[in-house]
């Protein structure tokens, strides 16, 4: 129960940033756990989930095994749903709507799940804890810190906007990432139409205020654009009139192309239905420095001359980088090196034990993977010579090939694949009982499809397949141990627990305003235009993390239609 589990942790007030009181009831200082072996082998494990996004919460909808206490922790004690983050920043959609309090999400679970409200600062790998902070205390001047342990840590806690440390972006530029974003976003949208309409105004000053720049032709900065142009043209000119002449929209991009994950097709559609749309589209124009007052870029052709514009608003786009907690914790495991933390393909940390990541925080370290692969012929390991027996060498081909497509074709055209048949006799029975891996000639077969294997994209679908996938592992951790029923260890004797983590991609939106939506689907079965948009509707509603969301959403989107979006500026 709850005052147990408060109990098991160790809660520390720092006043002013000085004096520490420590209150533990049921551990020492140092907060190690004060149960006894008895108890301590008939207490339930600990799990501990950072964040409430989209990999934790799809990790907690997943749990269902009744033998975990689950401590989760969060600054933010609801799930927002992304994908509908631009939505917002124009009201066509409320953000009420797209939240819901994670307290709820667990509510009916069978489960022993507790939710603390605050931030964690530090990883301490060595000694299973974490440590938190709260900024809920009467006095702003206080934080409370908590310490929890845990058997299990999975870290959800997703990433941050990437300033990339160009001068003036932290303080000048909007960010969407957040609902706080989104709505600050749709206040400042509004503030400038209010500005630009005072009367002492020159024409140049009010150009200067409705002059919206977005920074990053990705799905998100894209999306943003065209709503932002759907929200001036549908409501916003019929408000202000006056001032409908002086609003310009310039989207910039550093490479080529905007969109440029998506299929050609979508590309070119989007460029030009932009332009259509009088939206400024400057490609290979990378930011160099924002003032309070304008934004410089440097043309990345014509000898690099950098330019500047004045703007009224800024909205920063351009992806995402670590956050703090995560590069500390990178150091302290030996990951320095690397830009998010490594796991391997069942979603565990790299070097900890019991420490999973997942989401936009972690990746599957591709390399590591290869080199696994190399490991299974034995030549990798010094122990072990280059020989699999016949039935190994097919056990191993065929989960590399269902594993790694790409890896999979290759040996396909190799004959490889086929290379056990061949040792077979007549009758169909293995003539030789092993088979000597050439491992060079392999070594080189994967090096030619190492680069293709790309990182996994930052995307909440990556998220939440790879939370229900650990929430799945979690449920079935013990039945495992004894049966395991994943692939030959690479290293190691035996099987591992279980079948290693495999992204399903069901493909990917680019709303484009006017009603109009790019749906890229798998098969690179490309889509553009209004039946895109009813089929967006669809996946988003259905997407929703629970009815009460959905029919919200619904609602706003049945408003919109009816009554506009909501201009007044709160
Ligand atoms: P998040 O969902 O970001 O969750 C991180 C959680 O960790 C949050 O609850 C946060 O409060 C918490 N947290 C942060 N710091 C700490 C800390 N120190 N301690 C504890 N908790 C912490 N993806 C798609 O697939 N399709 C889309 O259409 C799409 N549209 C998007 C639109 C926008 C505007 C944005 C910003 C993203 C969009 N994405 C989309 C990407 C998607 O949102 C992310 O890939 C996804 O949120 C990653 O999930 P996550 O769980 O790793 O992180």
């Amino acid at each position: 129960n709850e005052n147990s589990t408060l109990a098991r942790m160790l809660i520390v007030f720092t006043v002013g940033g000085g004096g520490l009181m420590a209150y533990s009831d049921a551990k020492p200082e140092n907060g190690m756990d004060v149960v006894n072996p008895s108890e301590a082998d008939t207490r339930k494990k600990r799990v501990v989930v950072l964040g409430t996004g989209w990999a934790a919460t799809s990790f907690l909808k997943g749990l269902k095994n009744s033998e975990y206490d689950v401590q989760v922790i969060s600054p933010r004690n609801y799930f927002a749903f992304t994908p509908l983050l631009p939505s917002v920043t124009c009201g066509t959609v409320e953000p009420r709507s797209i939240v819901e309090p994670i307290r709820n999400i667990v509510r009916k679970k069978n489960i022993d799940v507790h939710y603390w409200e605050a931030e964690c600062f530090k990883v301490d790998a060595e000694n299973k804890k974490v440590y938190c902070r709260s900024n809920l205390t009467s006095n702003p001047n206080e934080k409370e810190e908590i310490i929890v342990d845990y058997d299990y840590l999975v870290i959800g806690i997703g990433a941050r906007s990437n300033t990339f440390n160009i001068p003036g972006v932290a303080e000048n530029c909007h960010f969407l990432k957040e609902i706080e974003d989104a709505q600050k976003i749709r206040r400042t949208i509004i503030d400038c139409f209010e500005r630009a309409s005072l009367p002492s105004l020159s024409d140049e000053e009010r150009k200067k205020i409705l002059h919206f720049v977005v920074v990053g032709g990705g799905p998100t900065g894209v999306e943003f654009a065209a709503e932002l142009h759907d929200y001036i043209n549908e409501d916003l000119v019929k408000l202000y009139p006056k001032v409908k002449n002086a609003v310009k929209i310039t989207l910039l991009e550093a490479t080529d192309h905007i969109l440029n994950m998506f299929d050609k097709r979508i590309t070119t559609f989007a460029e030009e239905k932009f332009q259509r749309d009088g939206i400024d589209v400057k490609t290979g124009a990378m930011v160099v420095k924002v003032s309070d007052k304008d934004i410089s870029t440097k043309e990345l052709k014509n000898g690099g001359a950098v330019s500047t514009m004045p703007y009224g608003m800024v909205v920063w786009s351009t992806g995402i980088g670590t956050r703090p907690v995560i590069m500390d914790f990178m150091k302290q495991i030996g990951q320095a090196n690397r830009r998010v933390l490594a796991t391997d393909e069942w979603m565990r940390v790299e070097g900890c034990n019991n420490i999973y990541a997942m989401g936009d925080c972690a990746t599957i370290n591709q390399r590591k993977v290869m080199e696994d692969i190399l490991a299974i012929f034995g030549k990798a390991d010094k122990d072990k010579s280059g020989t699999l027996t016949v039935k190994e060498f097919q056990e191993v081909l065929d989960d590399i090939c269902d594993r790694y497509p790409q890896v999979g074709l290759y040996l396909k055209n190799n004959q490889m694949r086929s290379l056990t048949d061949l040792l077979k006799d007549s009758k169909g029975n293995a003539a030789k009982e092993s088979i000597e891996v050439n491992l060079e000639e392999f070594k080189s077969a994967l090096s030619k499809v190492d680069s293709q294997m790309k990182n996994l994209p930052a995307t909440a679908q990556v998220a939440a397949q790879q939370g229900s996938y650990l929430a799945d592992c979690f449920n079935r951790m013990e039945e495992c141990e004894k049966n395991p029923e994943g692939p030959l260890r690479f290293r190691g004797e035996g099987r591992h627990r279980f079948r290693p983590f495999r992204y399903k991609h069901f493909g990917q939106f680019a709303p484009l305003g006017g009603e109009q939506t790019a749906a890229q689907l798998p098969g690179d079965w490309v889509s553009i235009g209004h039946s895109s948009q009813w089929l967006w509707y669809s996946v988003y509603a259905s997407k929703l993390v629970s009815w009460r969301t959905r029919a919200l959403v619904i609602s706003d989107w049945g408003r919109r239609f009816i009554f506009g979006r909501d201009s007044s500026g709160i």
